[in-house]
């Protein structure tokens, strides 16, 4: 019997999920539908986590994910109680996935139709049509032995990676992302077209393992979408959902201590000075900061805290949310602007040590696919640039923060939305220093651990922690990692353990 089994404790079956992210609500969601008593605790006034939502004069942010891919997930959490998901969240397809634009202006629509994919990119380089195939031939393997197959299983034991080595071996998960599609691809263009996508979930495509390629099978394979209202309608959902399960959610909860008592949780505290009581604490907070300051009483938690904070952080994102009193008819969904610079602007992103000149930006238009989202005649944005962690360039955001958001809205006024400048009614910014002060996010990074080979899988922080029994994570830092998918993926994978050690018979 592992360390954490509690078979000898038949009664105990309450569970308090700290964090309402996405793998806070799915964790949740799995536990309730198991029959297991779960609290939902949350700092914020909102669940969402990252997912959270701004609302100023009649336009509706969604703060962070609005690439929707992998519905399946999504669905599979209100199947375990015999729900629909399509009775809770209205799904859009969105087309082109992306729109692509280099520094010169050349275009790229990012699509899943292959004569029309094939036809871009014969106009940049005919040689790459069947270079193309191959990687997509690639990236569809690593998706199904990477995403399919290991992509819900905890890695507890270092036998567990051992086990699966030969697979990584031949699918080449040391090279980086980007160096695997070079290998296929020779245009300059195509390579950053079908290597990006890495940087989606805090991964510098030059240092990160090709088994991130496999993102774009997963996109290829289910499409991208977005949630009608956006994406804080899916989280409305998830709670939705959670709640009808019998689920209760405390908000405005921020937790400031989980109390262990002879190696196993017995509880939390707020900072109200509310305790609650339970026998599962699963912890959707950042690892830092659990172990840090919830645990912080404790051996371990001194202990790990500290290890956890010498391993790699992903980078900080600046984010511009603007509302402008115009429409632009022709902007897609989802715009990728690159900048005059690629391989170096994305080593000064994740080394530091100062904020680069040039950015590569990410710009949402969410009323392309659901005008409700903000005024009639009005569009609602986001932009976001990817910038140095906290640690590792010193950046005063409240200086720089105004200066940069001017910057990044003068640049797209002046190439992709004319006329932007005289339109805009209203713009918040969020800095890394909101990541670290609003999200508890250390060293402000928006995506956690920095998802390198040697912090994969057994790498990573554990889905269950080895010593303390009861103690659960579950989030971007835990296996798989970061992105909506990956942590719907580390709720089932911690769900498992979970109703193994408590011995719950069910399917969640
Ligand atoms: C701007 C941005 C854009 C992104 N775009 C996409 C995208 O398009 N598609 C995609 O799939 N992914 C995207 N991602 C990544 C994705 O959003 C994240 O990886 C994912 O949402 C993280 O979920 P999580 O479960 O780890 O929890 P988080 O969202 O990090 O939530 C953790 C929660 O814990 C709470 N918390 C912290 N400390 C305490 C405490 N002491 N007590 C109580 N609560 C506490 C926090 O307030 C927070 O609500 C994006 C991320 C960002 C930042």
């Amino acid at each position: 019997m592992n360390a954490n089994a509690a078979v000898d404790h038949p009664g105990t079956r309450t569970a308090v999920v700290i964090g309402a992210g996405f793998g806070g609500l799915a964790l949740a969601i799995r536990l309730q539908s198991a029959g297991i008593a779960t609290t939902l605790v949350e700092r914020r006034d909102k669940p969402g986590g990252r997912a959270y939502v701004y609302e100023d004069g009649g336009y509706i942010f969604d703060a962070g994910p609005t690439v929707i891919t992998d519905p399946t997930a999504l669905e599979e959490l209100f199947a375990l109680s015999g729900r629909r998901l399509a009775d809770y969240v209205d799904l859009l397809p969105v087309t082109p996935f992306y729109r692509l634009i280099w520094d010169d202006g050349y275009a790229f629509d990012y699509v899943n139709d292959q004569a029309a994919l094939d036809r871009q990119i014969a106009e940049l380089s005919p040689r790459d049509v069947a270079g193309y195939q191959r990687f997509l031939a690639y990236s569809r393997a690593v998706f199904d032995e990477g995403y399919l197959k290991l992509g819900t299983k905890p890695f507890l034991r270092f036998w567990d990676m051992v086990r699966v080595a030969p697979q990584l071996v031949r699918l080449e998960s040391h090279a980086s992302v980007y160096g695997k599609v070079a290998r296929f691809i020779e245009n300059e263009k195509l390579r950053q077209a079908f290597s990006f996508h890495s940087l989606l979930v805090g991964g510098n495509p030059f240092a990160t393992s090709a088994i991130y390629a496999l993102i774009h099978a997963l996109e290829r394979e289910w499409g991208v979408h977005f949630p009608r209202g956006g994406t804080g309608a899916l989280v409305q959902g998830l709670i939705r959902l959670f709640e009808d399960l019998g689920g209760r959610v405390l908000l405005d909860a921020p937790v400031t201590r989980i109390d262990v008592r002879d190696d196993r949780v017995s509880g939390v505290e707020l900072e109200s000075g509310q305790r609650i009581d339970c026998d599962i604490v699963a912890s959707n907070a950042d690892l830092v900061h659990t172990y840090g300051t919830l645990l912080a009483e404790t051996e371990r938690g001194r202990r790990e805290s500290a290890k956890l904070a010498k391993r790699r952080f992903s980078n900080s994102l600046f984010v511009v949310y603007f509302g402008a009193a115009k429409t632009w008819p022709d902007l897609a969904h989802h715009t990728v602007l690159f900048g005059p610079r690629y391989r170096g602007l994305i080593e000064e992103v994740f080394k530091g040590p100062n904020l680069p000149d040039d950015f590569s930006l990410y710009l949402h238009a969410p009323t392309a696919t659901d005008p409700s989202l903000a005024p009639p005649g009005c569009t609602s944005f986001y932009v976001l640039s990817p910038v140095p962690h906290l640690g590792a360039a010193e950046i005063d955001w409240s200086v720089e923060g105004p200066r940069y958001r001017d910057r990044i809205l003068r640049h797209l006024d002046q190439t992709t939305v004319p006329g932007l400048l005289d339109s805009i009614e209203t713009t918040r910014i969020f800095t890394p220093a909101d990541f670290r002060d609003t999200l508890n996010s250390h060293l402000g990074s928006a995506f956690s651990l920095e998802p390198i080979l040697r912090q994969s899988a057994y790498f990573r922080a554990h889905n269950r922690d080895d010593q303390i029994r009861g103690l659960y994570f579950v989030g971007a830092g835990t296996h798989p990692g970061a992105g909506i998918p990956g942590v719907v993926g580390s709720a089932k994978a911690t769900a498992g353990l979970v109703l193994e050690d408590f011995a719950v018979a069910s399917a969640a």
